[in-house]
């Protein structure tokens, strides 16, 4: 998937000095392009794609997120299933029912929605999903993929990143990318996708020393530390591609009219100081987690394509 070779450049916004990277804007031409690959493939005869989205228990935050994605499936013509188990749900029994899609030859695509409950093993349960219908990209089958160079199921927010650059015509080939973080949902993955870009890379992590200093060598930083707005402007080099992964969410103090506490969504970059020295960046919300969706949707129809035996190349 490479929307900028055929979508003209965006205009991007201006805020302060720094162009934003507007996620909504670039998930949007992702969509539009899978919604007419999707009704092709419809009204040649195929089968409809199909995700099944699982939840354990009901934290707040995962419930929108289910929501989203499960609204845009509805969007772009894919069925989507939602199967739920209560907080208190054993390892067994989330196993047994993602064998059960597994082994469901109607469902493309498996997204077991983290986090899981504390108690929860999330790497055994999510190693449980066949590597076909990981469409997170988290199976390790994938992510040996993803770091043989071998083209597959690619977690969702790194490969959203590396869209949104192309989207927006960044040149990524021999630049100095300083990626903040080392999971393997974000850092390490996002880390060897840029390495096949032709980046320099470093990656950071909360051991790192002269943090700030490294970061202000970057042309690209990437930044999920989960730390709320970690950086600022006397990390970034001027000019540099500021990418915001970080998603927390405050609740102000002041009530609104209905009573209910106002929240407030910020990333790990302090987004007004530094978009006052950065050459582009990505808004928080607005940023990457549109892309992290659009991602899912990409996953889902290539994990179809090899289903209904179609051949491509992710
Ligand atoms: P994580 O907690 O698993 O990993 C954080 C990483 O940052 C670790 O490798 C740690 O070493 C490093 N780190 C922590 N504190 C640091 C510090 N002070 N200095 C340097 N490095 C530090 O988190 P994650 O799952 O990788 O997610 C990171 C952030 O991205 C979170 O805020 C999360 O909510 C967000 N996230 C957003 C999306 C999206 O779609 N936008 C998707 C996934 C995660």
């Amino acid at each position: 998937m490479n929307v900028s070779s055929h979508t003209a450049l965006p205009d991007t916004a201006q805020s302060g000095s720094a162009k934003i990277l507007d996620g909504a804007l670039a998930a949007k031409a992702v969509n539009q392009e899978l919604a007419q690959k999707i009704a092709t493939y419809i009204s040649s005869g195929k089968r409809k794609p199909a995700l099944a989205v699982v939840l354990v228990g009901e934290n707040p935050a995962s419930e929108v997120y289910v929501k989203n994605k499960i609204l845009t499936c509805k969007e772009l013509g894919i069925e989507s299933h939602l199967k739920r188990f209560s907080k208190d749900a054993s390892k067994e029994e989330i196993i047994a029912g993602l064998k059960e899609l597994n082994d469901d030859a109607t469902i493309d695509g498996i997204l077991l929605q983290l986090p899981l409950p504390g108690q929860l093993p999330t790497n055994e349960i999510l190693d449980s999903i066949a590597p076909d219908k990981d469409v997170d990209g988290l199976h390790p089958y994938n992510l040996g993929l993803l770091f043989s160079g071998v083209p597959g199921l690619q977690p969702c927010t790194p490969k959203g990143i590396i869209v949104l650059l192309q989207y927006y015509q960044i040149p990524i080939k021999g630049k100095n990318v300083v990626v903040i973080g080392r999971s393997n949902l974000v850092g390490k993955p996002v880390a060897g996708l840029l390495l096949q870009q032709d980046a320099t890379v470093t990656i950071c992590h909360s051991r790192t020393e002269n943090l700030a200093g490294i970061c202000k060598q970057a042309d690209i930083l990437v930044v999920a530390a989960g730390k709320q707005e970690m950086v600022g402007k006397d990390w970034v080099k001027p000019g540099a591609c500021v990418v915001d992964v970080g998603i927390h969410r405050l609740k102000e103090s002041t009530s609104q009219p209905d009573g209910k506490a106002k929240s407030k969504i910020v990333g790990d970059v302090c987004f007004d100081e530094v978009k006052s020295i950065a050459g582009h960046i990505t808004p928080v919300p607005g940023g990457v987690g549109k892309m992290t969706v659009a991602m899912l949707m990409v996953n889902t129809i290539f994990a179809y394509e090899q289903h209904i035996g179609i051949q491509t190349s992710s």
